[in-house]
């Protein structure tokens, strides 16, 4: 393994968006005394060697002697400033992502964390846990969810307490899978193995035919929905998939939350769904009162999704992520049906100054 071969295979998955959308992901590189992880919004499809940040491990290492505050606003501002001073000289203009103390960990040359949606399907359902035990056969390990960052770190290596020998595999709950392994060729390997007994196992896949992006009949509600969102850019979609799901408002339930930080920082926890006949401009308000902030996502009855966002860009990444919330809800219906991440869980993610970051870059 080499820096270039983690670029390499950084960029292999996060081209793939069956594996990453947007700024998710993070890989890494180990040797001894050094660390390269990727950038904190460096996108993985895009990665050089350059837009990996080299850390000095004995500094990662004392964090977990350091002790944290309780309160999670500033231990989480505590421990970004030790991660901050582990950076190796030069790298000062770099900032690491957040899953740097979980690759650290792992002992492996190389770790490739992606949020597969097939994958996703598996950790953000009901029977999620009890079909990988059936599926692997083993001892798979299994993270309950947790706010990313040290706090999953410290779960993982909980759970690594109590084994002998480091699983090659972590399955997230609500969140995706790490693979660590010592080449490039068998973290392919693993990868492809999970991804074919899972999909074995999904018995319906979504149906994102009859693609349709023109607003077609939908000229008033279009207006009044751009209206609505002001200065923000506003992209329509519907497919058969989105068909089914706006057919009423029971219909939309499964794609009503979030089930993955990904998806609240790029398509929002709060997606809106507007009935049939109802007053737009009042609804909106509504909503954007009570949950504190504009919404990405408005779902209009019998009718389709419209994704919203600063830019061009971000609508479409919005309806994009939107996208990868239909098929984690339809892959999720093999083992035992959705299950959103706790409102808990959203609460941080929606607060949390190193996602606020992330989400800054993918909007400028
Ligand atoms: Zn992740």
């Amino acid at each position: 393994m080499s820096l270039e071969r983690l670029a390499a295979i950084s960029r292999f998955y996060g081209a793939d968006p069956d594996y990453v959308i947007a700024g998710g992901g993070n890989t890494s590189f180990k040797d001894q005394s050094t660390l390269w992880v990727k950038g904190s919004g460096v996108s993985l499809g895009e990665i050089t060697p350059d837009g990996f940040v080299a850390m000095d491990r004995a500094k990662l290492a004392a964090i977990w002697d350091a002790g944290y505050p309780e309160d999670p606003a500033e231990r989480e501002k505590a421990v970004l400033a030790d991660m901050l001073a582990s950076r190796e000289p030069g790298e000062e203009h770099k900032r690491p992502s957040v899953e740097t103390l979980l690759h650290d960990m792992l002992p492996f040359a190389c770790v490739v964390h992606t949020h597969p949606s097939l994958v996703n399907g598996l950790t953000c359902s009901r029977e999620g846990e009890a079909a990988l035990r059936a599926l692997s056969g083993g001892d798979p390990l299994w993270i309950p969810i947790s706010d990313p960052g040290f706090v999953l770190a410290s779960s993982v290596r909980e759970k690594l307490a109590g084994r002998v020998k480091v699983p090659q595999v972590i399955f997230l709950q609500n969140h995706g899978v790490f693979v660590g392994a010592d080449t490039d060729e068998e973290i392919k390997a693993i990868y492809s193995r999970i991804i074919t007994i899972i999909k074995e196992k999904i018995t319906r896949v979504p149906d994102f035919s009859g693609e349709c992006d023109e607003y077609g009949n939908s000229g008033e509600t279009a207006d009044l929905i751009k209206k609505a969102a002001g200065e923000r850019v506003v992209l329509f979609r519907r497919n058969r998939e989105i068909g089914r799901l706006v057919k009423d408002r029971a219909a939309f339930a499964p794609v009503s939350s979030a089930y993955t930080p990904d998806h609240i920082v790029y398509s929002g926890s709060d997606p809106l769904f507007l009935e049939k006949g109802a007053d737009i401009s009042s609804e909106w308000k509504l909503h954007s009162e009570s949950t504190g902030r504009p919404p990405k996502i408005a779902a209009v009855e019998d009718l389709g999704v419209f994704g919203i966002g600063s830019s061009v860009d971000t609508a479409s990444l919005t309806l994009e992520l939107f996208t990868d919330t239909m098929k984690v809800a339809a892959y999720a219906e093999s083992f035992g049906g959705p299950r959103f991440m706790t409102p808990e869980k959203i609460a941080f993610i929606n607060n949390w100054e190193a996602e606020h970051y992330r989400r800054k870059l993918t909007e400028k």
